[in-house]
C-alpha cells in the first residue's frame, strides 16, 4: 500500500468518527438532517427556499449553507425566508467535511429544527467521499447541466436516496434525454427516487415536499 492511500484512510476515518458525532447530536435533538450535493448553478438554494415554502407551516427548517468564500448571498436569502440558517465558509476548499458540520451545528437552535438542510459546496467530486453525518443524502441535478454527468461522476449518486433534476422548464430548449439521464443514475443506484422539478413553474414541489414529509414523520415515530 502506498503511503499516500494511508493519508487518505486516515483522513476519511477521523472524518468518520465526527460524522458519527454529529449523527448523535442530530439523534439527541430530533432533527432530521439531509446532505444536499450538486454541481454550481444547479439551483441549490432556490429548491431549498422552495422546500422551506412548502414545509414552513408544519416543520421548522434549519440551513447549513457551505460555501468556498465568505459571501454570505445564500444564508441570507434562508434567513430572509424566516428559518435560521449559518454558513460555513470552507477558505476555498470544495466540499463540506464532518469537522465543518461540527462547528456549524453549535451556532443552530438544533432543539426547535425539525429538519436540518445541508447545503454543500456545488461540487460532483469529493462531496460524496466525505459522510457529514446527516441521515440522507440527496443530488440536484439540473437540464442545462447535461445528461452525461452520471456517466461522468457515478460516485456522488452511488448513496444518494433522492435525485432531483430541477429547471424542467428548460427541457424545451435544451437537448437533455432524460431517460438516458435516469438510466445512467438507475445503473450507480436502482433504488433512488427521481423528483423532476421546476422552481420556476412550481412543477414538482409537492412530490418532493410529499417525500420529506413521509421521512420527517417516519423519523419521529
Ligand atoms: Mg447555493
Ligand atoms: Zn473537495
Amino acid at each position: 500500500m502506498s503511503r499516500t492511500v494511508k493519508i487518505v484512510e486516515d483522513i476519511l476515518s477521523a472524518n468518520d468518527d465526527l460524522a458519527f458525532q454529529n449523527r448523535s447530536k442530530l439523534q439527541n435533538s430530533h432533527t432530521l438532517g439531509i446532505n444536499v450535493m450538486a454541481s454550481p448553478g444547479s439551483g441549490k438554494t432556490s429548491v431549498i427556499l422552495q422546500t422551506i415554502k412548502a414545509l414552513q407551516a408544519e416543520y421548522q427548517i434549519g440551513v447549513v449553507e457551505g460555501d468556498t468564500a465568505a459571501v454570505t448571498i445564500d444564508a441570507d436569502k434562508i434567513i430572509s425566508a424566516g428559518m435560521p440558517a449559518v454558513q460555513i465558509n470552507t477558505g476555498g476548499s470544495c466540499h463540506l467535511d464532518a469537522v465543518m458540520l461540527s462547528k456549524a451545528l453549535p451556532e443552530l437552535p438544533l432543539e426547535n429544527i425539525d429538519l436540518l438542510i445541508v447545503e454543500n459546496v456545488g461540487n460532483l467530486i469529493c462531496p460524496a467521499a466525505f459522510t457529514l453525518g446527516t441521515h440522507f443524502n440527496i443530488v440536484i441535478a439540473s437540464v442545462p447541466e447535461g445528461d452525461d454527468k452520471p456517466y461522468k461522476y457515478p460516485n456522488i449518486y452511488r448513496g444518494i436516496d433522492a435525485l432531483i433534476l430541477n429547471k424542467i422548464d428548460l427541457l424545451p430548449y435544451i437537448d437533455f434525454d432524460i431517460a438516458y439521464f435516469k438510466r445512467g443514475v438507475q445503473i450507480l443506484n436502482p433504488d433512488v427516487r427521481f423528483f423532476d422539478l421546476s422552481c420556476k413553474t412550481g412543477e414538482g414541489i409537492d412530490a418532493w415536499a410529499n417525500f420529506l414529509r413521509d421521512r420527517i414523520e417516519g423519523f419521529r415515530s
